[in-house]
């Protein structure tokens, strides 16, 4: 069956006019409308014939007809009520298509994606950090996260330590994958326009790479980063952790949260259990 390209903007248009839909700006809904967008995202992904994939917010099914495509078997979640009934009429015929119509972080993606699969999605902006931090700490059997993310955000994700950027984003993203920068997208390739520039963020995921009790090192980082200027010492007694073992934790507790790379989280974390 040959399907009629969705990325287009044409042919974006004349699907929000048919259903009498319009984006909803509450639901950070911004519609890819570039086919060479799409491909390279699905590229991005290496999706081959079969994989399991999540994607979250299909919107109108722009991205997953490049997925399905690609012959990538794709779980996708939407939350806005009025679009199943036209991924039902945009993606009719694909049978690797899979609509859990819900809140992505309500859902149990553990129950809906039990094998190794990967997500691909254009997040919804208002809710991006949620929803990285569901899909990395939950220890799902993730192994690839492909997200278009506002160009700021891909920033933080990547961001060094000693940068002013770096934050507990940046440590959870890398404590648990290798995130890269893959490209930038501009605004026209949207519709409506968005306010901000956007990236895609290819994260790799992986174990931690040194032993640590993944909640508590959450914890500790958060608290960390909670008045960035503050140093050390002063946010960690401010969230309730134990003056001597700060002191004795063998990190300078003068220095600020952004100074410390992941390693030394995870001294400053194990110290304090
Ligand atoms: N994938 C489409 C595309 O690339 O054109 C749409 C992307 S749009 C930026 C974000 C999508 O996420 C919208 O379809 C929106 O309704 C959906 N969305 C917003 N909040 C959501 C949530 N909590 N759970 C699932 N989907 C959500």
């Amino acid at each position: 069956m040959l399907h009629p390209l969705i990325a287009d903007p044409s042919a974006t248009r004349q699907i929000l006019r048919h259903f009498k839909l319009r984006a909803v700006k509450g639901l950070g809904q911004n519609f890819l409308i570039d086919a060479e967008i799409v491909r390279r995202i699905v590229e991005a992904a290496e999706i081959s014939a079969g994989d399991e994939v999540l994607e979250i917010g299909p919107g109108i099914g722009t991205l997953t007809q490049g997925l399905l495509e690609a012959g990538a078997h794709v779980t996708a979640v939407e939350l806005d009520k009025k679009l199943p009934a036209v991924l039902r009429e945009t993606l009719a015929g694909y049978e690797n298509f899979r609509l859990i119509e819900g809140d992505i972080l309500k859902v149990d993606v553990a129950a809906l994606m039990p094998r190794p699969f990967k997500v691909a999605a254009n997040l919804p902006y208002y809710i991006t950090t949620q929803i990285l931090l569901t899909l990395l700490e939950k220890n799902l059997p993730v192994t690839k996260i492909v997200t278009m993310v506002q160009r700021e955000v891909a920033a933080r994700m990547t961001a060094s330590a000693g940068s002013k950027i770096y934050g507990a984003l940046s440590v959870a993203v890398q404590l648990r994958s290798s995130a890269k920068v893959a490209f930038e997208v501009p605004p026209e390739k949207f519709l409506p326009l968005p306010e901000v520039t956007s990236a895609v963020v290819v994260c790799d995921v992986r174990r931690p790479p040194f032993e640590v009790d993944e909640e508590f090192f959450s914890r500790v980082v958060r608290a960390s980063f909670a008045q960035r200027r503050k140093t050390l010492l002063n946010s960690l007694t401010a969230a309730g952790f134990p003056r001597e073992k700060i002191l004795s934790s063998g990190i300078d507790c003068t220095r600020r949260a952004e100074t410390l790379s992941l390693q030394e989280f995870a001294q400053l974390a194990n110290a304090l259990r």
